[in-house]
């Protein structure tokens, strides 16, 4: 007989036979095809792609397990079975690709997982008013694929496009490449369709704007299945592009790149794309420039007239700033290679610990906290790199992607909790947000008090009004300390 597969952090699990009955009842609802509790369907949905899974993975465990899976179609079912398991107190968690960075979707109490693929029709392409109803299960190549086929874009990129459903850009609040022209994932969406814990359907309208109370849409964007499913949503579109400009320049002086995007951004250009490397990531990504240089990759689309005023403007910030025009190969070498992250996979092999770490820094603080993040990874022993660039850009700000490879040895585990405490602790004391586009999921739940000060405490509150038996994806975005993996 199997061995029972070796669990890190499951909290509890429900009695085996509430969960037998509850698959006696939900299957005559979904269909007894879309119900299933075989070993491969539990550890398929188990875990994401947080690396402490990878780490515990190569060890022979998984974080949790969940008791079920199923598989709803329609969001008169997913009312359906949640109303179920809302009535019996049974642990829900939503599950889209599993591509979260973050330990969201882990099971922590077991129950069952709603996997979501199976929700994956586009219902409606509106071309008048430029918007598309899109099912929450919907994998992001393939709604990418669809819209280009009718002569649209989605305009959203995520390096994980190709394993990543478009509930789960909503569900964590996504950001794509692209997504200084376009926006980020809750720019898009005009309004969102969801499913309440105790089976409550709400449908939001797609009009423009509304001054009619807050948007009770906009709740569930980067709710990460903590206050129902999110099951359809409508979103913006944009004609393909007439014209893509590519452009890129190296500086002497990070600084001073950061300073020429900032004018950019505030004369009102608004590039698709705008990356801005510092010099170890310069040589990584791009060896032909050398590690002494910062690199910074523009795209520019749309109506030919605007690229090309758009193309002048910015050029001349930059130049201003000392650039030096390297042309349009490396941004086309970015363009190739951009879904690609197999040396991570690499690198884990070779007994590395790694991870990506996103903050939201503002304009004066840009430096600063790149300094300062990697200082305190730096200081951390095993540290072997702790590289960033700048992305999503905005007028007050722009994103910071920090790199960290190490090398600790035996206890990766402890090594990784400590370079995230040593760089949260930075970006907190620099007054940068913790999150720019991963979101929380179970890991970085420690630092939601910190961010949010009592801002968390209303978190809370809506939480329990609107799943008051707290059956929805227990343990995520800070809502409750998760002791087995904080102490
Ligand atoms: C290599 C790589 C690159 C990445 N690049 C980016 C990037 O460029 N930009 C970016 O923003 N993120 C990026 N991510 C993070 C991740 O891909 C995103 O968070 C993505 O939005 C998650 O989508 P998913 O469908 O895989 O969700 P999952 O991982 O399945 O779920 C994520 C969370 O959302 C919840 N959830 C999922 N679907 C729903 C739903 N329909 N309703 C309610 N809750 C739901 C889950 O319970 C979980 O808490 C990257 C991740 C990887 C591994």
């Amino acid at each position: 007989m199997a061995e029972p597969i070796r669990t890190t952090l499951q909290e509890g699990s429900v009695k085996q036979a509430v969960i037998d009955q509850y698959a006696d009842d939900v299957s005559p609802i979904i269909g007894v095809d879309n119900v299933s509790s075989n070993h491969i369907d539990l550890l398929s949905t188990c875990r994401d792609y947080w690396p402490v899974n990878s780490i515990w993975m190569l060890e022979g465990a998984v974080p949790a397990l969940p008791q079920l899976v199923i598989w709803p179609q329609t969001t008169e079912e997913v009312s359906r079975v949640l109303a179920l398991a809302h009535e019996r107190r049974i642990p829900v968690v939503p599950y889209g690709e599993g591509s979260g960075a973050l330990g969201g979707v882990v099971p922590l109490r077991g129950g069952i997982m709603v996997d979501l693929k199976r929700m994956n029709r586009i219902r409606n392409l509106d071309q008048e008013n430029l918007l598309v109803t899109v099912e929450c299960g919907l994998n992001g190549a393939i709604y990418e694929e669809q819209l280009n086929r009718s002569g649209y874009t989605g305009g959203h990129f995520p390096q994980s496009l190709r394993c990543s459903t478009v509930g789960g850009w909503l569900a964590c609040r996504a950001a794509g490449q692209f997504s200084t022209r376009y926006g980020k994932i809750e720019d898009m969406a005009v309004s969102t369709e969801a499913v309440l814990a105790d089976g409550t359907i709400f449908r939001g309208r797609s009009v423009p704007r509304t001054s009619t109370g807050p948007r009770v849409d906009q709740f569930f964007i980067g709710s990460e299945g903590t206050l129902g499913i999110i099951t359809a949503a409508t979103l913006r579109i944009w004609p393909l592009p007439e014209k893509r400009h590519l452009a890129s320049y190296t500086f002497d002086q990070l600084a001073d790149g950061l300073e020429a995007i900032r004018l950019f951004m505030r004369a009102g250009a608004r590039p698709a794309v705008v990356r801005l490397y510092d010099g170890q990531e310069t040589g990584n990504h791009f060896p032909e420039l050398g590690d002494q240089r910062s690199v910074l990759i523009l795209l520019i689309e749309g109506a030919a007239k605007i690229v090309h005023a758009e193309a002048e403007v910015i050029e001349q910030y930059v130049l201003d700033h000392g650039a030096v025009d390297t042309g349009p190969e490396h941004v086309e070498h970015w363009l190739e290679t951009r879904f690609n992250i197999s040396a991570a996979s690499r690198l884990l092999q070779k007994g590395a610990v790694l991870d990506t770490i996103e903050v939201t820094t503002n304009w004066h603080n840009a430096h600063s906290t790149y300094l300062a993040m990697q200082e305190a990874l730096n200081g951390v022993e095993g540290t072997m790199l702790a590289s960033g660039h700048w992305s999503h850009v905005y007028p007050e700000g722009a994103a910071l992607y920090i790199t960290v490879v190490g090398f600790p040895g035996d206890d990766k585990i402890t090594y990784y909790k400590k370079f995230w405490q040593a760089a949260m602790a930075a970006c907190l004391a620099e007054g940068a947000a913790i999150s720019h586009h991963h979101g929380i999921g179970l890991h970085r739940g420690q630092w939601m008090g910190a961010e949010h000060g009592q801002g968390l405490e209303v978190l809370r509150r809506i939480k329990n009004a609107l799943d008051p038996q707290g059956i929805m994806n227990p343990g995520k975005l800070g809502l409750r300390e998760v002791s087995k993996w904080e102490k």
